[in-house]
């Protein structure tokens, strides 16, 4: 399966045919394991290093913690989001989705410019892929002793190696599958009780699924997740275009290739500079050449580039035959940096970013909703007096509990029945039943007037925010005007 895209060449036409006998190519191959030779070099350190931080931020994040409040955390029994230390409530799910967006086309933008990218430096399942593959090469060795582990015969020092191998890979996925849920429950109380055996279903659920889901994805299957299971592999290539960031090999200095001795002179043999030595494709995490040309299997790692810089410093023949470029560069065509599609999209995020910054800036850690009872706008008592009833929605937006004191305004001289203040828990409403009452005597000649509810943090003066509703009086002593 991994490497069916190698038996039909890149017009997808099956290998050329022996004169008219017919020859039967079957769609079906079967799964070879890949393993890629490890290799090192400038831009495999960079990598390395990016990995290192990206590692750092995933497994540090859930236990950081300022003034006793968590970074990031999912609260999903409580419905909050705690992102940056700012929490937001379901009504404001809807700023998730604006930086959920404004992610995918940060992605597409870079794509655009840069190719795949994040899929070589930044995809999670690479990531954890190169961590996996890097304890595989630490136990079982380099590719030709891998190699010949898996087609020997099944020995102690196999069983030895395998297991081991499996026994830190479930290591691994169990650490994952902790940090993972340490976003959605307090890991400092999760890991107690996991030594307890104090799990509810959901949690144990949370913590076998993801360990399953990387030990399977990031370790046994690895390349096969890009071949088959990412979308984004398969429509990336429609974000391209011809200026766009490519791993290509040089044809012009590296055809024909042919192997020669170092003091050999290739001009004289008519040979380019590739020495057809295999190593950029025993180097390739999916198995591919890269000398064939783009495809959808690279996933831009850089690994075959480093790995052709230690040929081509060993030949003497300078720099790796394997390099970023651009399918116009390669044509010996000019690079535009500034395209139109990519000034479109750097466009809609900058737009998009200001928004979104400038919503959170005026964001009120409060809210305010007050609703009235549709059916019944008002209540006459005895005396002419006139009551209308409210329904005070307050959300406390900040992680940690406030109290609210609650006022307003209006030209009426109504009364008040209710709360003056609240008490709200981080990240929870409370709903509050308001009565306001205008006297008789008033009640015969007011007319219905506006009314603003004022809520306002005793902790914060700054933090306030109003809602206006409507008080309203019988048809019959109105004036003018009112509705009912
Ligand atoms: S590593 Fe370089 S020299 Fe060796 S086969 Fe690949 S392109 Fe040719
Ligand atoms: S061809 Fe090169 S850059 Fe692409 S996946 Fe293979 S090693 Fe990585």
């Amino acid at each position: 399966m991994g490497t069916a895209g190698k038996s039909l060449n890149p017009e997808g036409v099956p290998p050329q045919l022996d004169g008219d006998a017919p020859i039967t190519v079957s769609l079906y191959d079967k799964w070879q394991k890949i393993h890629p030779l490890w290799v090192s070099g400038g831009w495999q350190t960079g990598r390395r290093v990016v990995l290192a931080i990206l590692l750092l931020v995933f497994y540090l994040a859930p236990w950081l913690r300022w003034n006793g409040e968590p970074g990031i955390f999912f609260d999903l029994e409580h419905r909050r989001f705690t992102i940056l230390w700012a929490t937001f409530v379901p009504e404001e799910f809807i700023l998730l989705a604006w930086a959920l967006l404004i992610a995918a086309l940060t992605l597409f933008a870079v794509t655009v410019a840069a190719g795949r990218v994040f899929c070589g430096w930044a995809c999670p399942q690479t990531i954890w892929s190169l961590v996996y593959f890097s304890i595989e090469h630490w136990i079982e060795g380099d590719r030709a002793a891998r190699l010949r582990l898996d087609r020997g015969h099944w020995n102690l020092d196999r069983i030895k190696k395998k297991v081991l191998k499996y026994i830190l890979w479930a290591g691994l996925s169990f650490s994952i599958s902790l940090t993972f849920v340490g976003f959605f429950e307090p890991i400092r109380e999760l890991i107690p009780r996991i030594l307890r055996f104090d799990l509810s279903g959901w949690e144990q659920l949370g913590l076998v699924l993801p360990a399953a889901g990387s030990f399977l994805l990031s370790g046994v299957l690895r390349e096969q997740v890009c071949f088959h299971m990412c979308p984004y592999a398969r429509f990336q290539s429609v974000m391209f275009d011809r200026d766009s960031l490519i791993i290509s090999y040089d044809v012009d200095r590296g055809d024909p290739r042919g192997s020669r001795n170092r003091s050999a002179d290739p001009a004289s043999m008519g040979l380019g500079s590739c020495v057809d030595c295999m190593k950029c494709v025993n180097v390739c995490p999916t198995g591919i050449d890269i000398r064939d040309g783009l495809q959808y299997q690279c996933i831009g790692c850089a690994a075959c580039i480093d790995a052709c810089t230690d040929v081509m410093q060993m030949m003497g023949y300078g720099k790796s035959l394997i390099r970023y470029s651009s399918q116009n560069k390669d044509m010996g065509q000019q690079r535009h940096w500034l395209r139109p599609r990519l000034i479109g999209y750097a466009s809609l995020i900058l737009v998009m970013v200001g928004a979104f910054s400038y919503v959170l800036d005026h964001r009120i850690p409060l809210g305010l909703d007050v609703a009235r009872d549709r059916n019944r706008l008002y209540r006459q008592d005895w005396d002419g007096s006139v009551e209308n009833v409210y329904t005070l929605r307050i959300a406390n937006r900040e992680s940690v509990a406030r109290e609210y004191s609650i006022g307003f305004e209006s030209p009426l001289s109504l009364e008040y029945d209710g709360p003056k203040t609240v008490r709200i828990a981080g990240g929870e409403f409370t709903a509050l039943p308001i009565r306001l009452l205008l006297p008789g005597t008033a009640a015969q000649t007011a007319e219905p007037a506006d009314v603003l509810f004022r809520v306002e943090s005793l902790d914060s003066p700054d933090v306030a925010i109003e809602e206006a509703s409507r008080f309203h009086l019988p048809v019959g002593t109105m004036k003018s005007g009112g509705t009912k």
